[in-house]
């Protein structure tokens, strides 16, 4: 074998890993605003598969940590159940540590963050050439009153439905997979409202932050519709 081709089978397999996690030029970056129910998490999922770029959701990543009752869970607890935003900088720790990872180089679509000013502009200093789109879903008062206090998740399997839209067949108990239906403690009626006050107090103030670079789309519509224009916003 000469030692030209012998060179080239061993530098084969860097090579190739070398194409597979190169990122794109410009990653995408999805921001995906609206108040707590205007449906960002469901639209969130399916946007961020459409578009195969990595889904992150703040209160997921938070929950997770609560779960596994990290010290960081430990912390947020507290703030998530009484419905106030968790401070700033444990946010940002957990959320800037898992956009470090391979899987997030290829682009985001981050769900419920930015909801400060703060991290508005924290995220304007991590970002450096990416491609942002900015959408915010509006939802009047009233539907996400409805949504959130209806709202019932599966212990077992993580379906929800929702005992004002789509209520299950048999009582507390999710069609699917028969698991037992759970209200999330935030959202309670009392927790709901507080987190719309909050929203209006701390997160409005990013619409205002990010100006015309927001596209706003009608949330109180059926998901499809909703879909396509989401579709339509990041072409
Ligand atoms: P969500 O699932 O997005 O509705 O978030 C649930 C809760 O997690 C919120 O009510 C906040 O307490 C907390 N949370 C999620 N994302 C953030 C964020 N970006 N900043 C502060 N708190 C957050």
């Amino acid at each position: 074998m000469s030692t030209t081709i012998l060179a080239l089978l061993l530098t084969m397999p860097f090579l190739l890993l070398g194409a597979v996690e190169t990122a794109p030029n410009n990653p995408l970056v999805v921001i995906l605003m609206g108040p707590p129910a205007s449906g960002k998490g469901t639209q969130a999922v399916r946007l961020s598969k459409e578009l195969n770029i990595l889904h992150l959701s703040t209160g997921d990543l938070l929950r997770d940590n609560i779960k596994r009752q990290t010290d960081l869970g430990k912390k947020a607890k507290g703030y998530i159940d009484a419905g106030q935003l968790v401070p700033d900088e444990l946010v940002l720790s957990i959320l800037f540590d898992r956009m470090e990872q391979s899987d997030a180089r290829k682009g985001v679509l981050l769900d419920g963050f930015p909801r400060t000013v703060a991290q508005a502009k924290a995220l304007d200093k991590y970002f450096t050439n990416e491609k942002v789109v900015i959408i915010n879903l509006k939802v009047p008062d009233e539907v996400i009153i409805r949504r959130s206090t209806g709202r019932l998740t599966c212990q077992a399997c993580g379906a929800i439905c929702n005992s004002y839209f789509s209520p299950p067949a048999k009582e507390g108990i999710c069609d699917k997979c028969g698991g037992q239906l759970m209200q999330r403690t935030d959202d309670k009626l009392e927790t709901v409202q507080n987190r719309l006050k909050v929203y209006y107090d701390q997160t409005q103030p990013v619409l205002e932050y990010y100006k015309d670079k927001v596209i706003q789309i009608d949330g109180n519509r059926a998901p499809d519709a909703v879909f396509q224009d989401l579709r339509h916003a990041v072409q």
